[in-house]
């Protein structure tokens, strides 16, 4: 890669070269992500095996590994095939056995002649009251001693890949790692007592006992930091490269605004007030806005979205608010648009099924300004799509986008301020983690008149039950979504669970009154199913989990989930959230299969006792740890290989004003610190934020 530091091209060089690796093991490396040199030296061991020399076994308490003296006695080679071989042994106190599957007896016969005395180390094991010792790990001449490492690091292996392979090649790519220059502020590396870049690698990889393998130990903890600084330096450089370019002031005068909200049935929540009024003064300012509205499921960020669109409306511009799914994005074209039509303002919808035409007319329409603001999917970003003045683009997302995709679209066209919208809300402890370059509005209180949502459990078996209840809640005019089991092998079995579920349910309450929504379906089928429902025409809706997201019908009172023990917990809260949206009473029923896990039943009790989004993703966060809790490829959540985001989120909160101070006095990185932070971001394999810096 072009521009990467000289001093770090021996850590980027071939894996191949390192010794003892040849190209079978190098790919067989890959399964553990190691594909270079860099990606050696960063994989630390998981942990440790004592081998400080004992003077008899008696001294443990197997099965645990040992290392002791031994006088060699005789050889008890196997009276037949299968059976082990033996060797008799004697430490200074006891005798044991050292037992080899399929050895040859010559080569046992040289390493361990009868009468002589060695040292041998390994996982000693009571078999019928006896100790033996299978395999000795190591077996050497009593001056051999100093060869056992008194403390041997324990590595991460795949098939392929033995703990000496591996040992061998972490020390010749801990030979290729160079002094580096500081990139840490020093009165904090004083303060932490931190080593050096290399010593602490070095010692990292050297542990002499436990306390060494700890987060705390000091040169893992400041390993960790390189990671945590090196991605807040990478946040920090989008948001001040962002800062930095003069973004559009749009400021509004309420016109618009005050027509819509006294439109509305209701008034804005304070959070919402509040809200609205951090969005609209961002857009006033002339840097460019990027912030997270994150709110939990039906606490009405539609509405704070809208305001933030009707502001650069105001003020003459457009507005682009891009959802996730189809279904989503139609949704918002039927709540806004009326709203949006009562102050004159014209909306409109932009996916990827509009084509021919009709779409080159929208797209003319957009150009000149006759739509003020665009909902749709990804198509509002297509190449083709140009607007005559956007201002504010919103996205709807669902953790779907990293920091790259954000920063990409942050680059795209003009100074476009960027709204971003989250509904699952974000542990407080992997925030900064995830949106350290973007300033936060969190909308923390609930729209009044909703009534909760009871939550109550029930086994598969008592369904005749669940379909008795829902047949007395269709007669009183109740809606009811039923959502199917997730299919873990593909989607079309969970297209076909969905069906065989609208059948059994169609025969049990009545044709017309069902209606069924599924991926698979073609998507103006989904249209329809959706609008059947919303229009109360169908009064229960089979659906696998497209509904998941965003989906409001506020008639809506009753939530079935089959096998939920088969769902995340953000996703279960996520599905119950498209009930209680109305005035009526609403139910959850989490059907599960028994018996359930211990996780199982800890996700599903969690979700009955709780309602508050945050509490849930701590829960979550807590029960599956952060590089699970949302899926870390499409999360946007980082993978660090030291630091342990979600239980260092002390040390990256210190990363991240560590790294806002040094881009304040210093925004290129040109100083001495400056350029070391370089050097941390290239050998983090950061280049795209150089890359900003440079064009910055
Ligand atoms: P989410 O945050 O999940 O996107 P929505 O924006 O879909 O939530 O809002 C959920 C429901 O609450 C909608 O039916 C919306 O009309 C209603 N709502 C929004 N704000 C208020 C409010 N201030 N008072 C009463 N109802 C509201
Ligand atoms: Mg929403």
């Amino acid at each position: 890669m072009k521009g990467r530091p000289e001093i770090l091209w021996p850590l980027f060089g071939d894996l191949e070269k390192l010794p003892g690796i040849g190209p079978k093991s190098a790919s067989n490396f890959k399964h553990l992500n190691v594909e270079k040199p860099r990606d050696l030296i960063f994989t630390l061991p998981t942990g440790g095996i004592d081998r400080r020399p004992v003077s008899s076994i008696t001294e443990v308490t197997p099965p645990c590994v040992v290392t002791v003296e031994i006088e060699i006695g005789r050889h008890h080679p196997p009276a037949t095939r299968g059976r082990p071989y033996r060797v008799f042994v004697k430490d200074a106190k006891t005798e044991f056995t050292l037992i080899f599957f399929h050895a040859s007896g010559d080569w046992l016969a040289k390493q361990l002649p009868t009468g002589q005395r060695r040292i041998v180390s390994g996982r000693v094991e009571l078999f019928d009251g006896l100790a033996q010792m299978p395999h000795p790990d190591h077996i050497l001449l009593p001056a051999e001693a100093d060869q056992i490492p008194p403390y041997e690091p324990v590595y991460p292996l795949t098939a392929g890949i033995t703990a000496k392979m591996m040992t061998k090649a972490v020390d010749g790519a801990l030979l290729l790692a160079p002094d580096l220059p500081e990139w840490i502020d020093n009165s904090l590396k004083k303060q932490e007592k931190w080593p050096d870049w290399r010593n602490a690698l070095q010692a990292a990889h050297l542990p002499v006992g436990a306390g060494d393998l700890s987060p705390e130990a000091p040169a893992r903890k400041r390993l960790a930091y390189d990671e945590l600084f090196a991605h807040q330096l990478t946040l920090a450089i989008a948001r001040s490269e962002r800062r930095q370019k003069k973004g559009l002031s749009s400021s509004g005068d309420g016109t618009l605004r005050d027509k819509v909200l006294s439109a509305l049935p209701y008034k804005p929540t304070k959070a919402q007030a509040r809200a609205i009024a951090e969005v609209a003064a961002d857009m006033a300012s002339t840097t460019r806005m990027s912030r997270l509205l994150q709110g939990d499921v039906g606490s009405g960020k539609t509405l704070v979205a809208l305001a933030a669109l009707l502001v650069a409306v105001e003020a003459g511009g457009q507005g682009a608010m891009m959802a996730p799914t189809e279904i989503l994005a139609r949704q918002h074209l039927a709540n806004l648009q009326p709203l949006a039509e009562s102050a004159g303002v014209v909306l409109e919808i932009l996916t990827g099924r509009d084509k021919g035409k009709e779409r080159v007319a929208k797209l003319a329409a957009l150009a000149s300004g006759k739509i003020h603001i665009l909902v749709g999917t990804h198509a509002l970003f297509q190449k083709d799509v140009e607007f005559q003045d956007l201002r504010l683009a919103i996205i709807d997302e669902q953790h779907r986008f990293g920091v790259a995709e954000r920063m990409r679209l942050g680059g795209k066209g003009r100074a476009v301020d960027v709204l971003v919208m989250t509904a699952t809300p974000i542990p407080r402890s992997l925030e900064l983690t995830m949106y350290g370059e973007m300033e936060v509005s969190t909308l923390d209180e609930k729209p009044p008149g909703r009534t909760p949502v009871t939550t109550a459990l029930t086994s598969a078996g008592r369904i005749d039950e669940v379909v008795d209840h829902l047949r007395g809640a269709v007669a009183e005019g109740r809606q009811a979504y039923w959502v199917c089991p997730l299919v873990e092998e593909s989607e079309v079995s969970d297209m076909t669970a969905a069906v065989e579920r609208f059948k059994s349910l169609r025969a049990a309450l009545g044709d017309g009154v069902v209606g069924l929504v599924h991926g698979q379906m073609p998507s103006a089928d989904k249209d329809a199913a959706m609008a059947d429902f919303v229009a109360g025409r169908t009064q229960v809706l089979v659906a696998t989990t497209v509904i998941e997201v965003g989906v409001d019908v506020a008639n809506a009172s009753i939530m079935v989930i089959e096998r939920a023990e088969h769902f995340g917990l953000a996703q279960l809260h996520q599905l119950r959230g498209r009930v209680g949206r109305g005035a009526a009473a609403s139910t959850c029923l989490l059907m599960y299969q028994p018996p359930l896990t211990e996780g199982g039943r800890r996700r599903l009790e969690t979700l009955r006792e709780t309602d508050d989004g945050f509490k849930i993703a701590e829960a979550d966060l807590e029960m599956r740890g952060a590089g699970d809790l949302i899926g870390t490829a499409q999360s946007g959540l980082p993978r660090f290989q030291v630091a342990d985001a979600d239980r260092q989120a002390a040390l990256m909160a210190v990363a991240h004003q560590d790294a806002r101070a040094l881009l304040t006095t210093d925004p290129t990185l040109t100083t001495d610190r400056g350029q070391a932070a370089r050097v941390l971001l290239y050998l983090m394999e950061r280049d795209r934020a150089i890359r900003l810096l440079s064009v910055g």
